[in-house]
């Protein structure tokens, strides 16, 4: 680019400064919205720490539906530069969909997770994995982990089926490569694992072998060509 160019470049950036990243929506409001949009696309990675932009309506996890949390069942959060993720925790909602939603929507309820899938294996999401939803019933484990709820009942062993686990296991595996978690038991917990926990899910009827078979092979190289080939195709 030429010298007017690059100053114009270097003015726009210096307009941009940290004030307009956090008014990001007032940027774009005054008329430059094409420009603020770009430049707010890459200064957040050059300004750590500066809290990241946010689309309405955006999810972690492809194809996942979004209905938002209560913003009192979670934390605004950056992560992962402000808490490192290392792990994810598996619940089962003692209920159905509809309601595990309806709850997480309720400001007294003070829970959520990041993610509800239903026994067809429509995944939800509702929190950000920006942020720090209340799921594990633990300060720290809320701040290092996603959680996952599945319908149903830790009971019940026909709460847990084929959809389910197939999609929940590329969800997961879907959150251990963008963190660089490894797709082991002792990464990949259930509620009743966090210590201090007195909750029991995802109970006895949650076969960990298969779902840990099924996270894995989503991650293996062969997996993620496939889904590279099929996104490139559409
Ligand atoms: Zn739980």
């Amino acid at each position: 680019m030429g010298d007017t160019e690059r100053d114009s470049k270097r003015d726009a950036d210096r307009r941009l400064g940290r004030r307009a990243l956090i008014v990001g929506g007032a940027a774009a409001a005054v008329g430059t919205a094409a420009l603020a949009r770009d430049e707010l696309a890459h200064l957040w990675w050059r300004l750590p720490g500066v809290e990241r932009p946010r689309v309405a309506g955006a999810v972690d996890f492809r194809g996942a539906r979004w209905i938002a949390a209560s913003p009192a069942n979670y934390r605004r959060a950056d992560r992962p530069d402000d808490y490192a993720i290392d792990r994810v925790v598996i619940h089962v909602t003692q209920g159905g969909y509809a309601s595990a939603v309806k709850v997480f929507q309720d400001p007294d309820h003070r829970a959520a997770a990041h993610y509800i899938v239903r026994k067809d294996g429509r995944v939800t999401q509702m929190i950000r994995e920006l942020d720090v939803a209340f799921h594990a019933g633990n300060r720290e484990y809320n701040e290092r982990s996603v959680g996952i709820e599945h319908e149903g009942f830790v009971e019940r062993a026909s709460s847990f089926t084929d959809a389910m686990y197939a999609a929940s296991a590329r969800l997961t595996a879907g959150i251990c490569t963008r963190y660089g978690i490894p797709a082991d038991r002792e990464h990949v917990i259930g509620h009743v694992e966090v210590p201090g926990t007195d909750h029991t899910d995802p109970g006895p009827y949650w076969d960990w072998d298969r779902y840990m078979r099924l996270v894995r092979s989503a991650m293996s190289p062969r997996a993620t060509k496939a889904a590279t080939k099929t996104t490139t195709k559409s």
